[in-house]
């Protein structure tokens, strides 16, 4: 059953270079589902990653509010905000953000401690994480071991391991071919449906948007336009070239 995930009213925000003010978002609400992929599409610089920063409470709007999971982001103090973005969120970023020496299951399980697992449980849970994304195969592999495209199902892994209500992806697919980036558009819409999870991805891509449930355009720190689509269907199995 689909539930308001995110709140957000009347955003605006503006970057400040010395006397420099510039006005990135203009008056932006929009109300996020669980169980959905949204992606967020609009050309370069007209403030996807803003936004996406705004609703995942890694910055603070100007004007406006964010309501996610319950929680008036606002009225959050610092560490209550990194508790709630432990707690609810995860993160997939064009860059993968992996680390050198850790193993594809490592990337997945080390992470987990610091939400209080114990190291079985979160190596279990990183294990069938890498097994969602088509990874089992793979879990001893290091990042140079990996594609492109391995890369960022272990990302993917990471942040659904947590099991976390809401998943930010920001450029997921700009650093892969247009397959893999297939692939990943759909393990994530794949994952929003299985774990009833509020998936938003922002992308300047526009082969993405047959993938989504939703498609927000954006243009000039303004929502122009919201559609509800019928998504392709998710690939059967990620088990093709990566
Ligand atoms: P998009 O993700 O759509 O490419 P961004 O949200 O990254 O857009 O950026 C929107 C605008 O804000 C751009 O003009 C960018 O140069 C500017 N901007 C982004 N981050 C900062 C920052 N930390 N300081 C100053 N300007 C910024």
């Amino acid at each position: 059953m689909q539930a308001d995930a995110i709140v957000a009213s009347g955003l605006h925000k503006s970057y400040t270079t010395g006397r420099v003010v510039t006005p990135v978002l203009r008056d932006l609400s929009l109300v996020l589902s669980t169980g959905e992929l949204c992606l967020i599409v609009g050309p370069s610089g007209c403030g996807k990653s803003t936004l996406l920063a705004l609703l995942s409470g890694l910055l603070r709007p100007d004007r406006g509010s964010v309501r996610a999971c319950g929680s008036e982001l606002g009225r959050l103090d610092v560490a209550a905000l990194d508790r709630f973005r432990l707690q609810h969120t995860g993160f997939v970023f064009q860059g993968f953000n992996l680390f050198p020496a850790l193993t594809a299951l490592e990337q997945v399980a080390v992470p987990l401690g610091y939400l209080g697992l114990r190291r079985d449980a979160a190596y279990a849970r990183a294990a069938a994480a890498l097994d969602e994304v088509g990874l089992a195969a793979r879990r001893g592999a290091r990042p140079a071991e990996l594609s492109g495209g391995e890369k960022q199902r272990v990302a993917i892994a990471r942040a659904l391991a947590k099991q976390p209500r809401l998943v930010f992806a920001d450029e997921p697919t700009s650093a892969l071919d247009a397959a893999n980036g297939q692939i990943v558009i759909d393990l994530l819409h794949r994952a929003a449906r299985r774990h009833d999870t509020c998936v938003v991805c922002v992308s300047h891509d526009p082969r993405l948007i047959g993938h989504a449930d939703r498609v927000l355009r954006m243009e000039d720190g303004r929502l122009l336009s919201d559609e509800r689509r019928a998504a392709s269907p998710a690939v059967p199995t990620p088990e093709t070239p990566a």
